[in-house]
């Protein structure tokens, strides 16, 4: 990266720019070694302006939400890291059929969303309780729990391409699955993906919209803060405290869940370094304090290795591990 294009970027996002920026001060896990450059643009064109530049430049960049599906590799990511965080406005309009339209930037808080609703007594969004991701990491993730996910609530997604080009996607051109939004494959198809733009031509996404009822007019009960406190007492019983990506790896299709399977390979309280398997729940593998990127993988292969063994079944990561060894 030459210094023109570092002095470039200084200039147009002075503090909002950062260098060698440590990925563990931004992943719940708190590992990850440093994004060689971070930003946090504020505004749509300052996106745009960022997304021109890096790909005239022939700069790789990553989107980072509320870093808590990701595991970030000790030798931290090459090129630019944008955090979504400052894209965090919530406001509503009216639907059809007395829906009331939720917009939410991808950089709002899933938990913000998920108050906000309440507050107003609408409906729909108490199945995300609790779950600690940003709006957009979490619609394309598909977050969710056993009463529901984003599937369920969304209306449409607000894309930003590369090449600078807006797009909202209504829903019925979404293909959601267990934990996935594909976004890349089949909806190529149907969105012309800018030319010329290889392995960078995947879009952001900056916006959801979210079709939800008030109580009285859905089927669902009223007590929305009550079941919203119920959900996240839950989860407070069930789910380890301390530092995590939540479920580490993906349920299988079918059979017992993967932390069913690692608890029955007898691997809780497994730990290697600060990285441990939760004792709470084995799907967590928790960071006790001053874990590597690399405890947390070690500790990861050696519960994929033993319950392929044991069981004859493959885990594969729900977390996103990227960056360098
Ligand atoms: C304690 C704990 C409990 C959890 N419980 C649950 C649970 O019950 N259910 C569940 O589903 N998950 C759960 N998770 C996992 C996590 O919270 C979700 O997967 C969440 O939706 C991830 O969102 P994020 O913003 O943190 O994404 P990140 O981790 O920041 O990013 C995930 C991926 O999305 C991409 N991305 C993020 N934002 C954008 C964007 N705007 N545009 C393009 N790409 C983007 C990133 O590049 C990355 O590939 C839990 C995590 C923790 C730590």
């Amino acid at each position: 990266m030459d210094n023109q294009f570092k002095k470039m970027l200084v200039q147009r996002f002075g503090e909002n720019l950062r260098f060698n920026e440590p990925m563990s001060a931004h992943t719940t896990l708190r590992v990850g070694g440093p994004a060689d450059l971070f930003a946090c643009p504020g505004t749509i064109d300052d996106l745009i302006f960022l997304l021109k530049s890096l790909h005239g430049a022939n700069i790789p960049w990553f989107v980072l939400g509320a870093g808590s599906n990701l595991l970030v590799r000790d030798g931290g990511i090459r090129g630019l890291v944008i955090s979504m965080r400052k894209f965090n406005n919530i406001s509503e309009s009216a639907g059809e059929n007395n829906a009331v339209i939720v917009s939410a930037g991808a950089g709002s808080h899933l938990a913000g969303l998920c108050r906000y609703a309440a507050e107003r007594g609408l409906a729909g969004m108490n199945f995300a309780v609790g779950i600690p991701g940003s709006v957009g990491g979490s619609i394309l993730g598909n977050a969710g729990t056993a009463e529901g996910d984003m599937e369920s609530v969304i209306r449409s997604v607000t894309l930003l391409w590369p090449c600078g080009r807006i797009e909202t996607v209504e829903k019925n051109r979404l293909i959601f699955s267990y934990r996935s939004l594909v976004i890349k494959k089949e909806i190529k198809k149907e969105i012309k993906k800018p030319e010329g733009y290889g392995s960078n031509a995947s879009p952001l996404l900056i916006q959801g919209d979210f079709s939800l009822v008030h109580a009285e007019l859905g089927g669902e009960s009223s007590e929305i803060s009550a079941s919203a406190s119920t959900a996240m007492e839950k989860r407070m019983r069930l789910q380890p405290a301390g530092l995590s990506a939540g479920c580490f790896f993906k349920n299988p299709e079918s059979g017992p869940s993967a932390g069913e399977l690692i608890d029955r390979a007898g691997l809780k309280g497994f730990s290697i370094g600060a990285a441990l398997v939760s004792e709470k729940h084995a799907n967590f593998i928790v960071n006790t304090g001053g874990a590597m990127a690399a405890d947390i993988l070690a500790v990861a292969g050696h519960v994929r290795r033993t319950v392929r063994k044991l069981f004859n079944v493959t885990l594969f990561p729900e977390v996103i591990i990227v960056g360098e060894e």
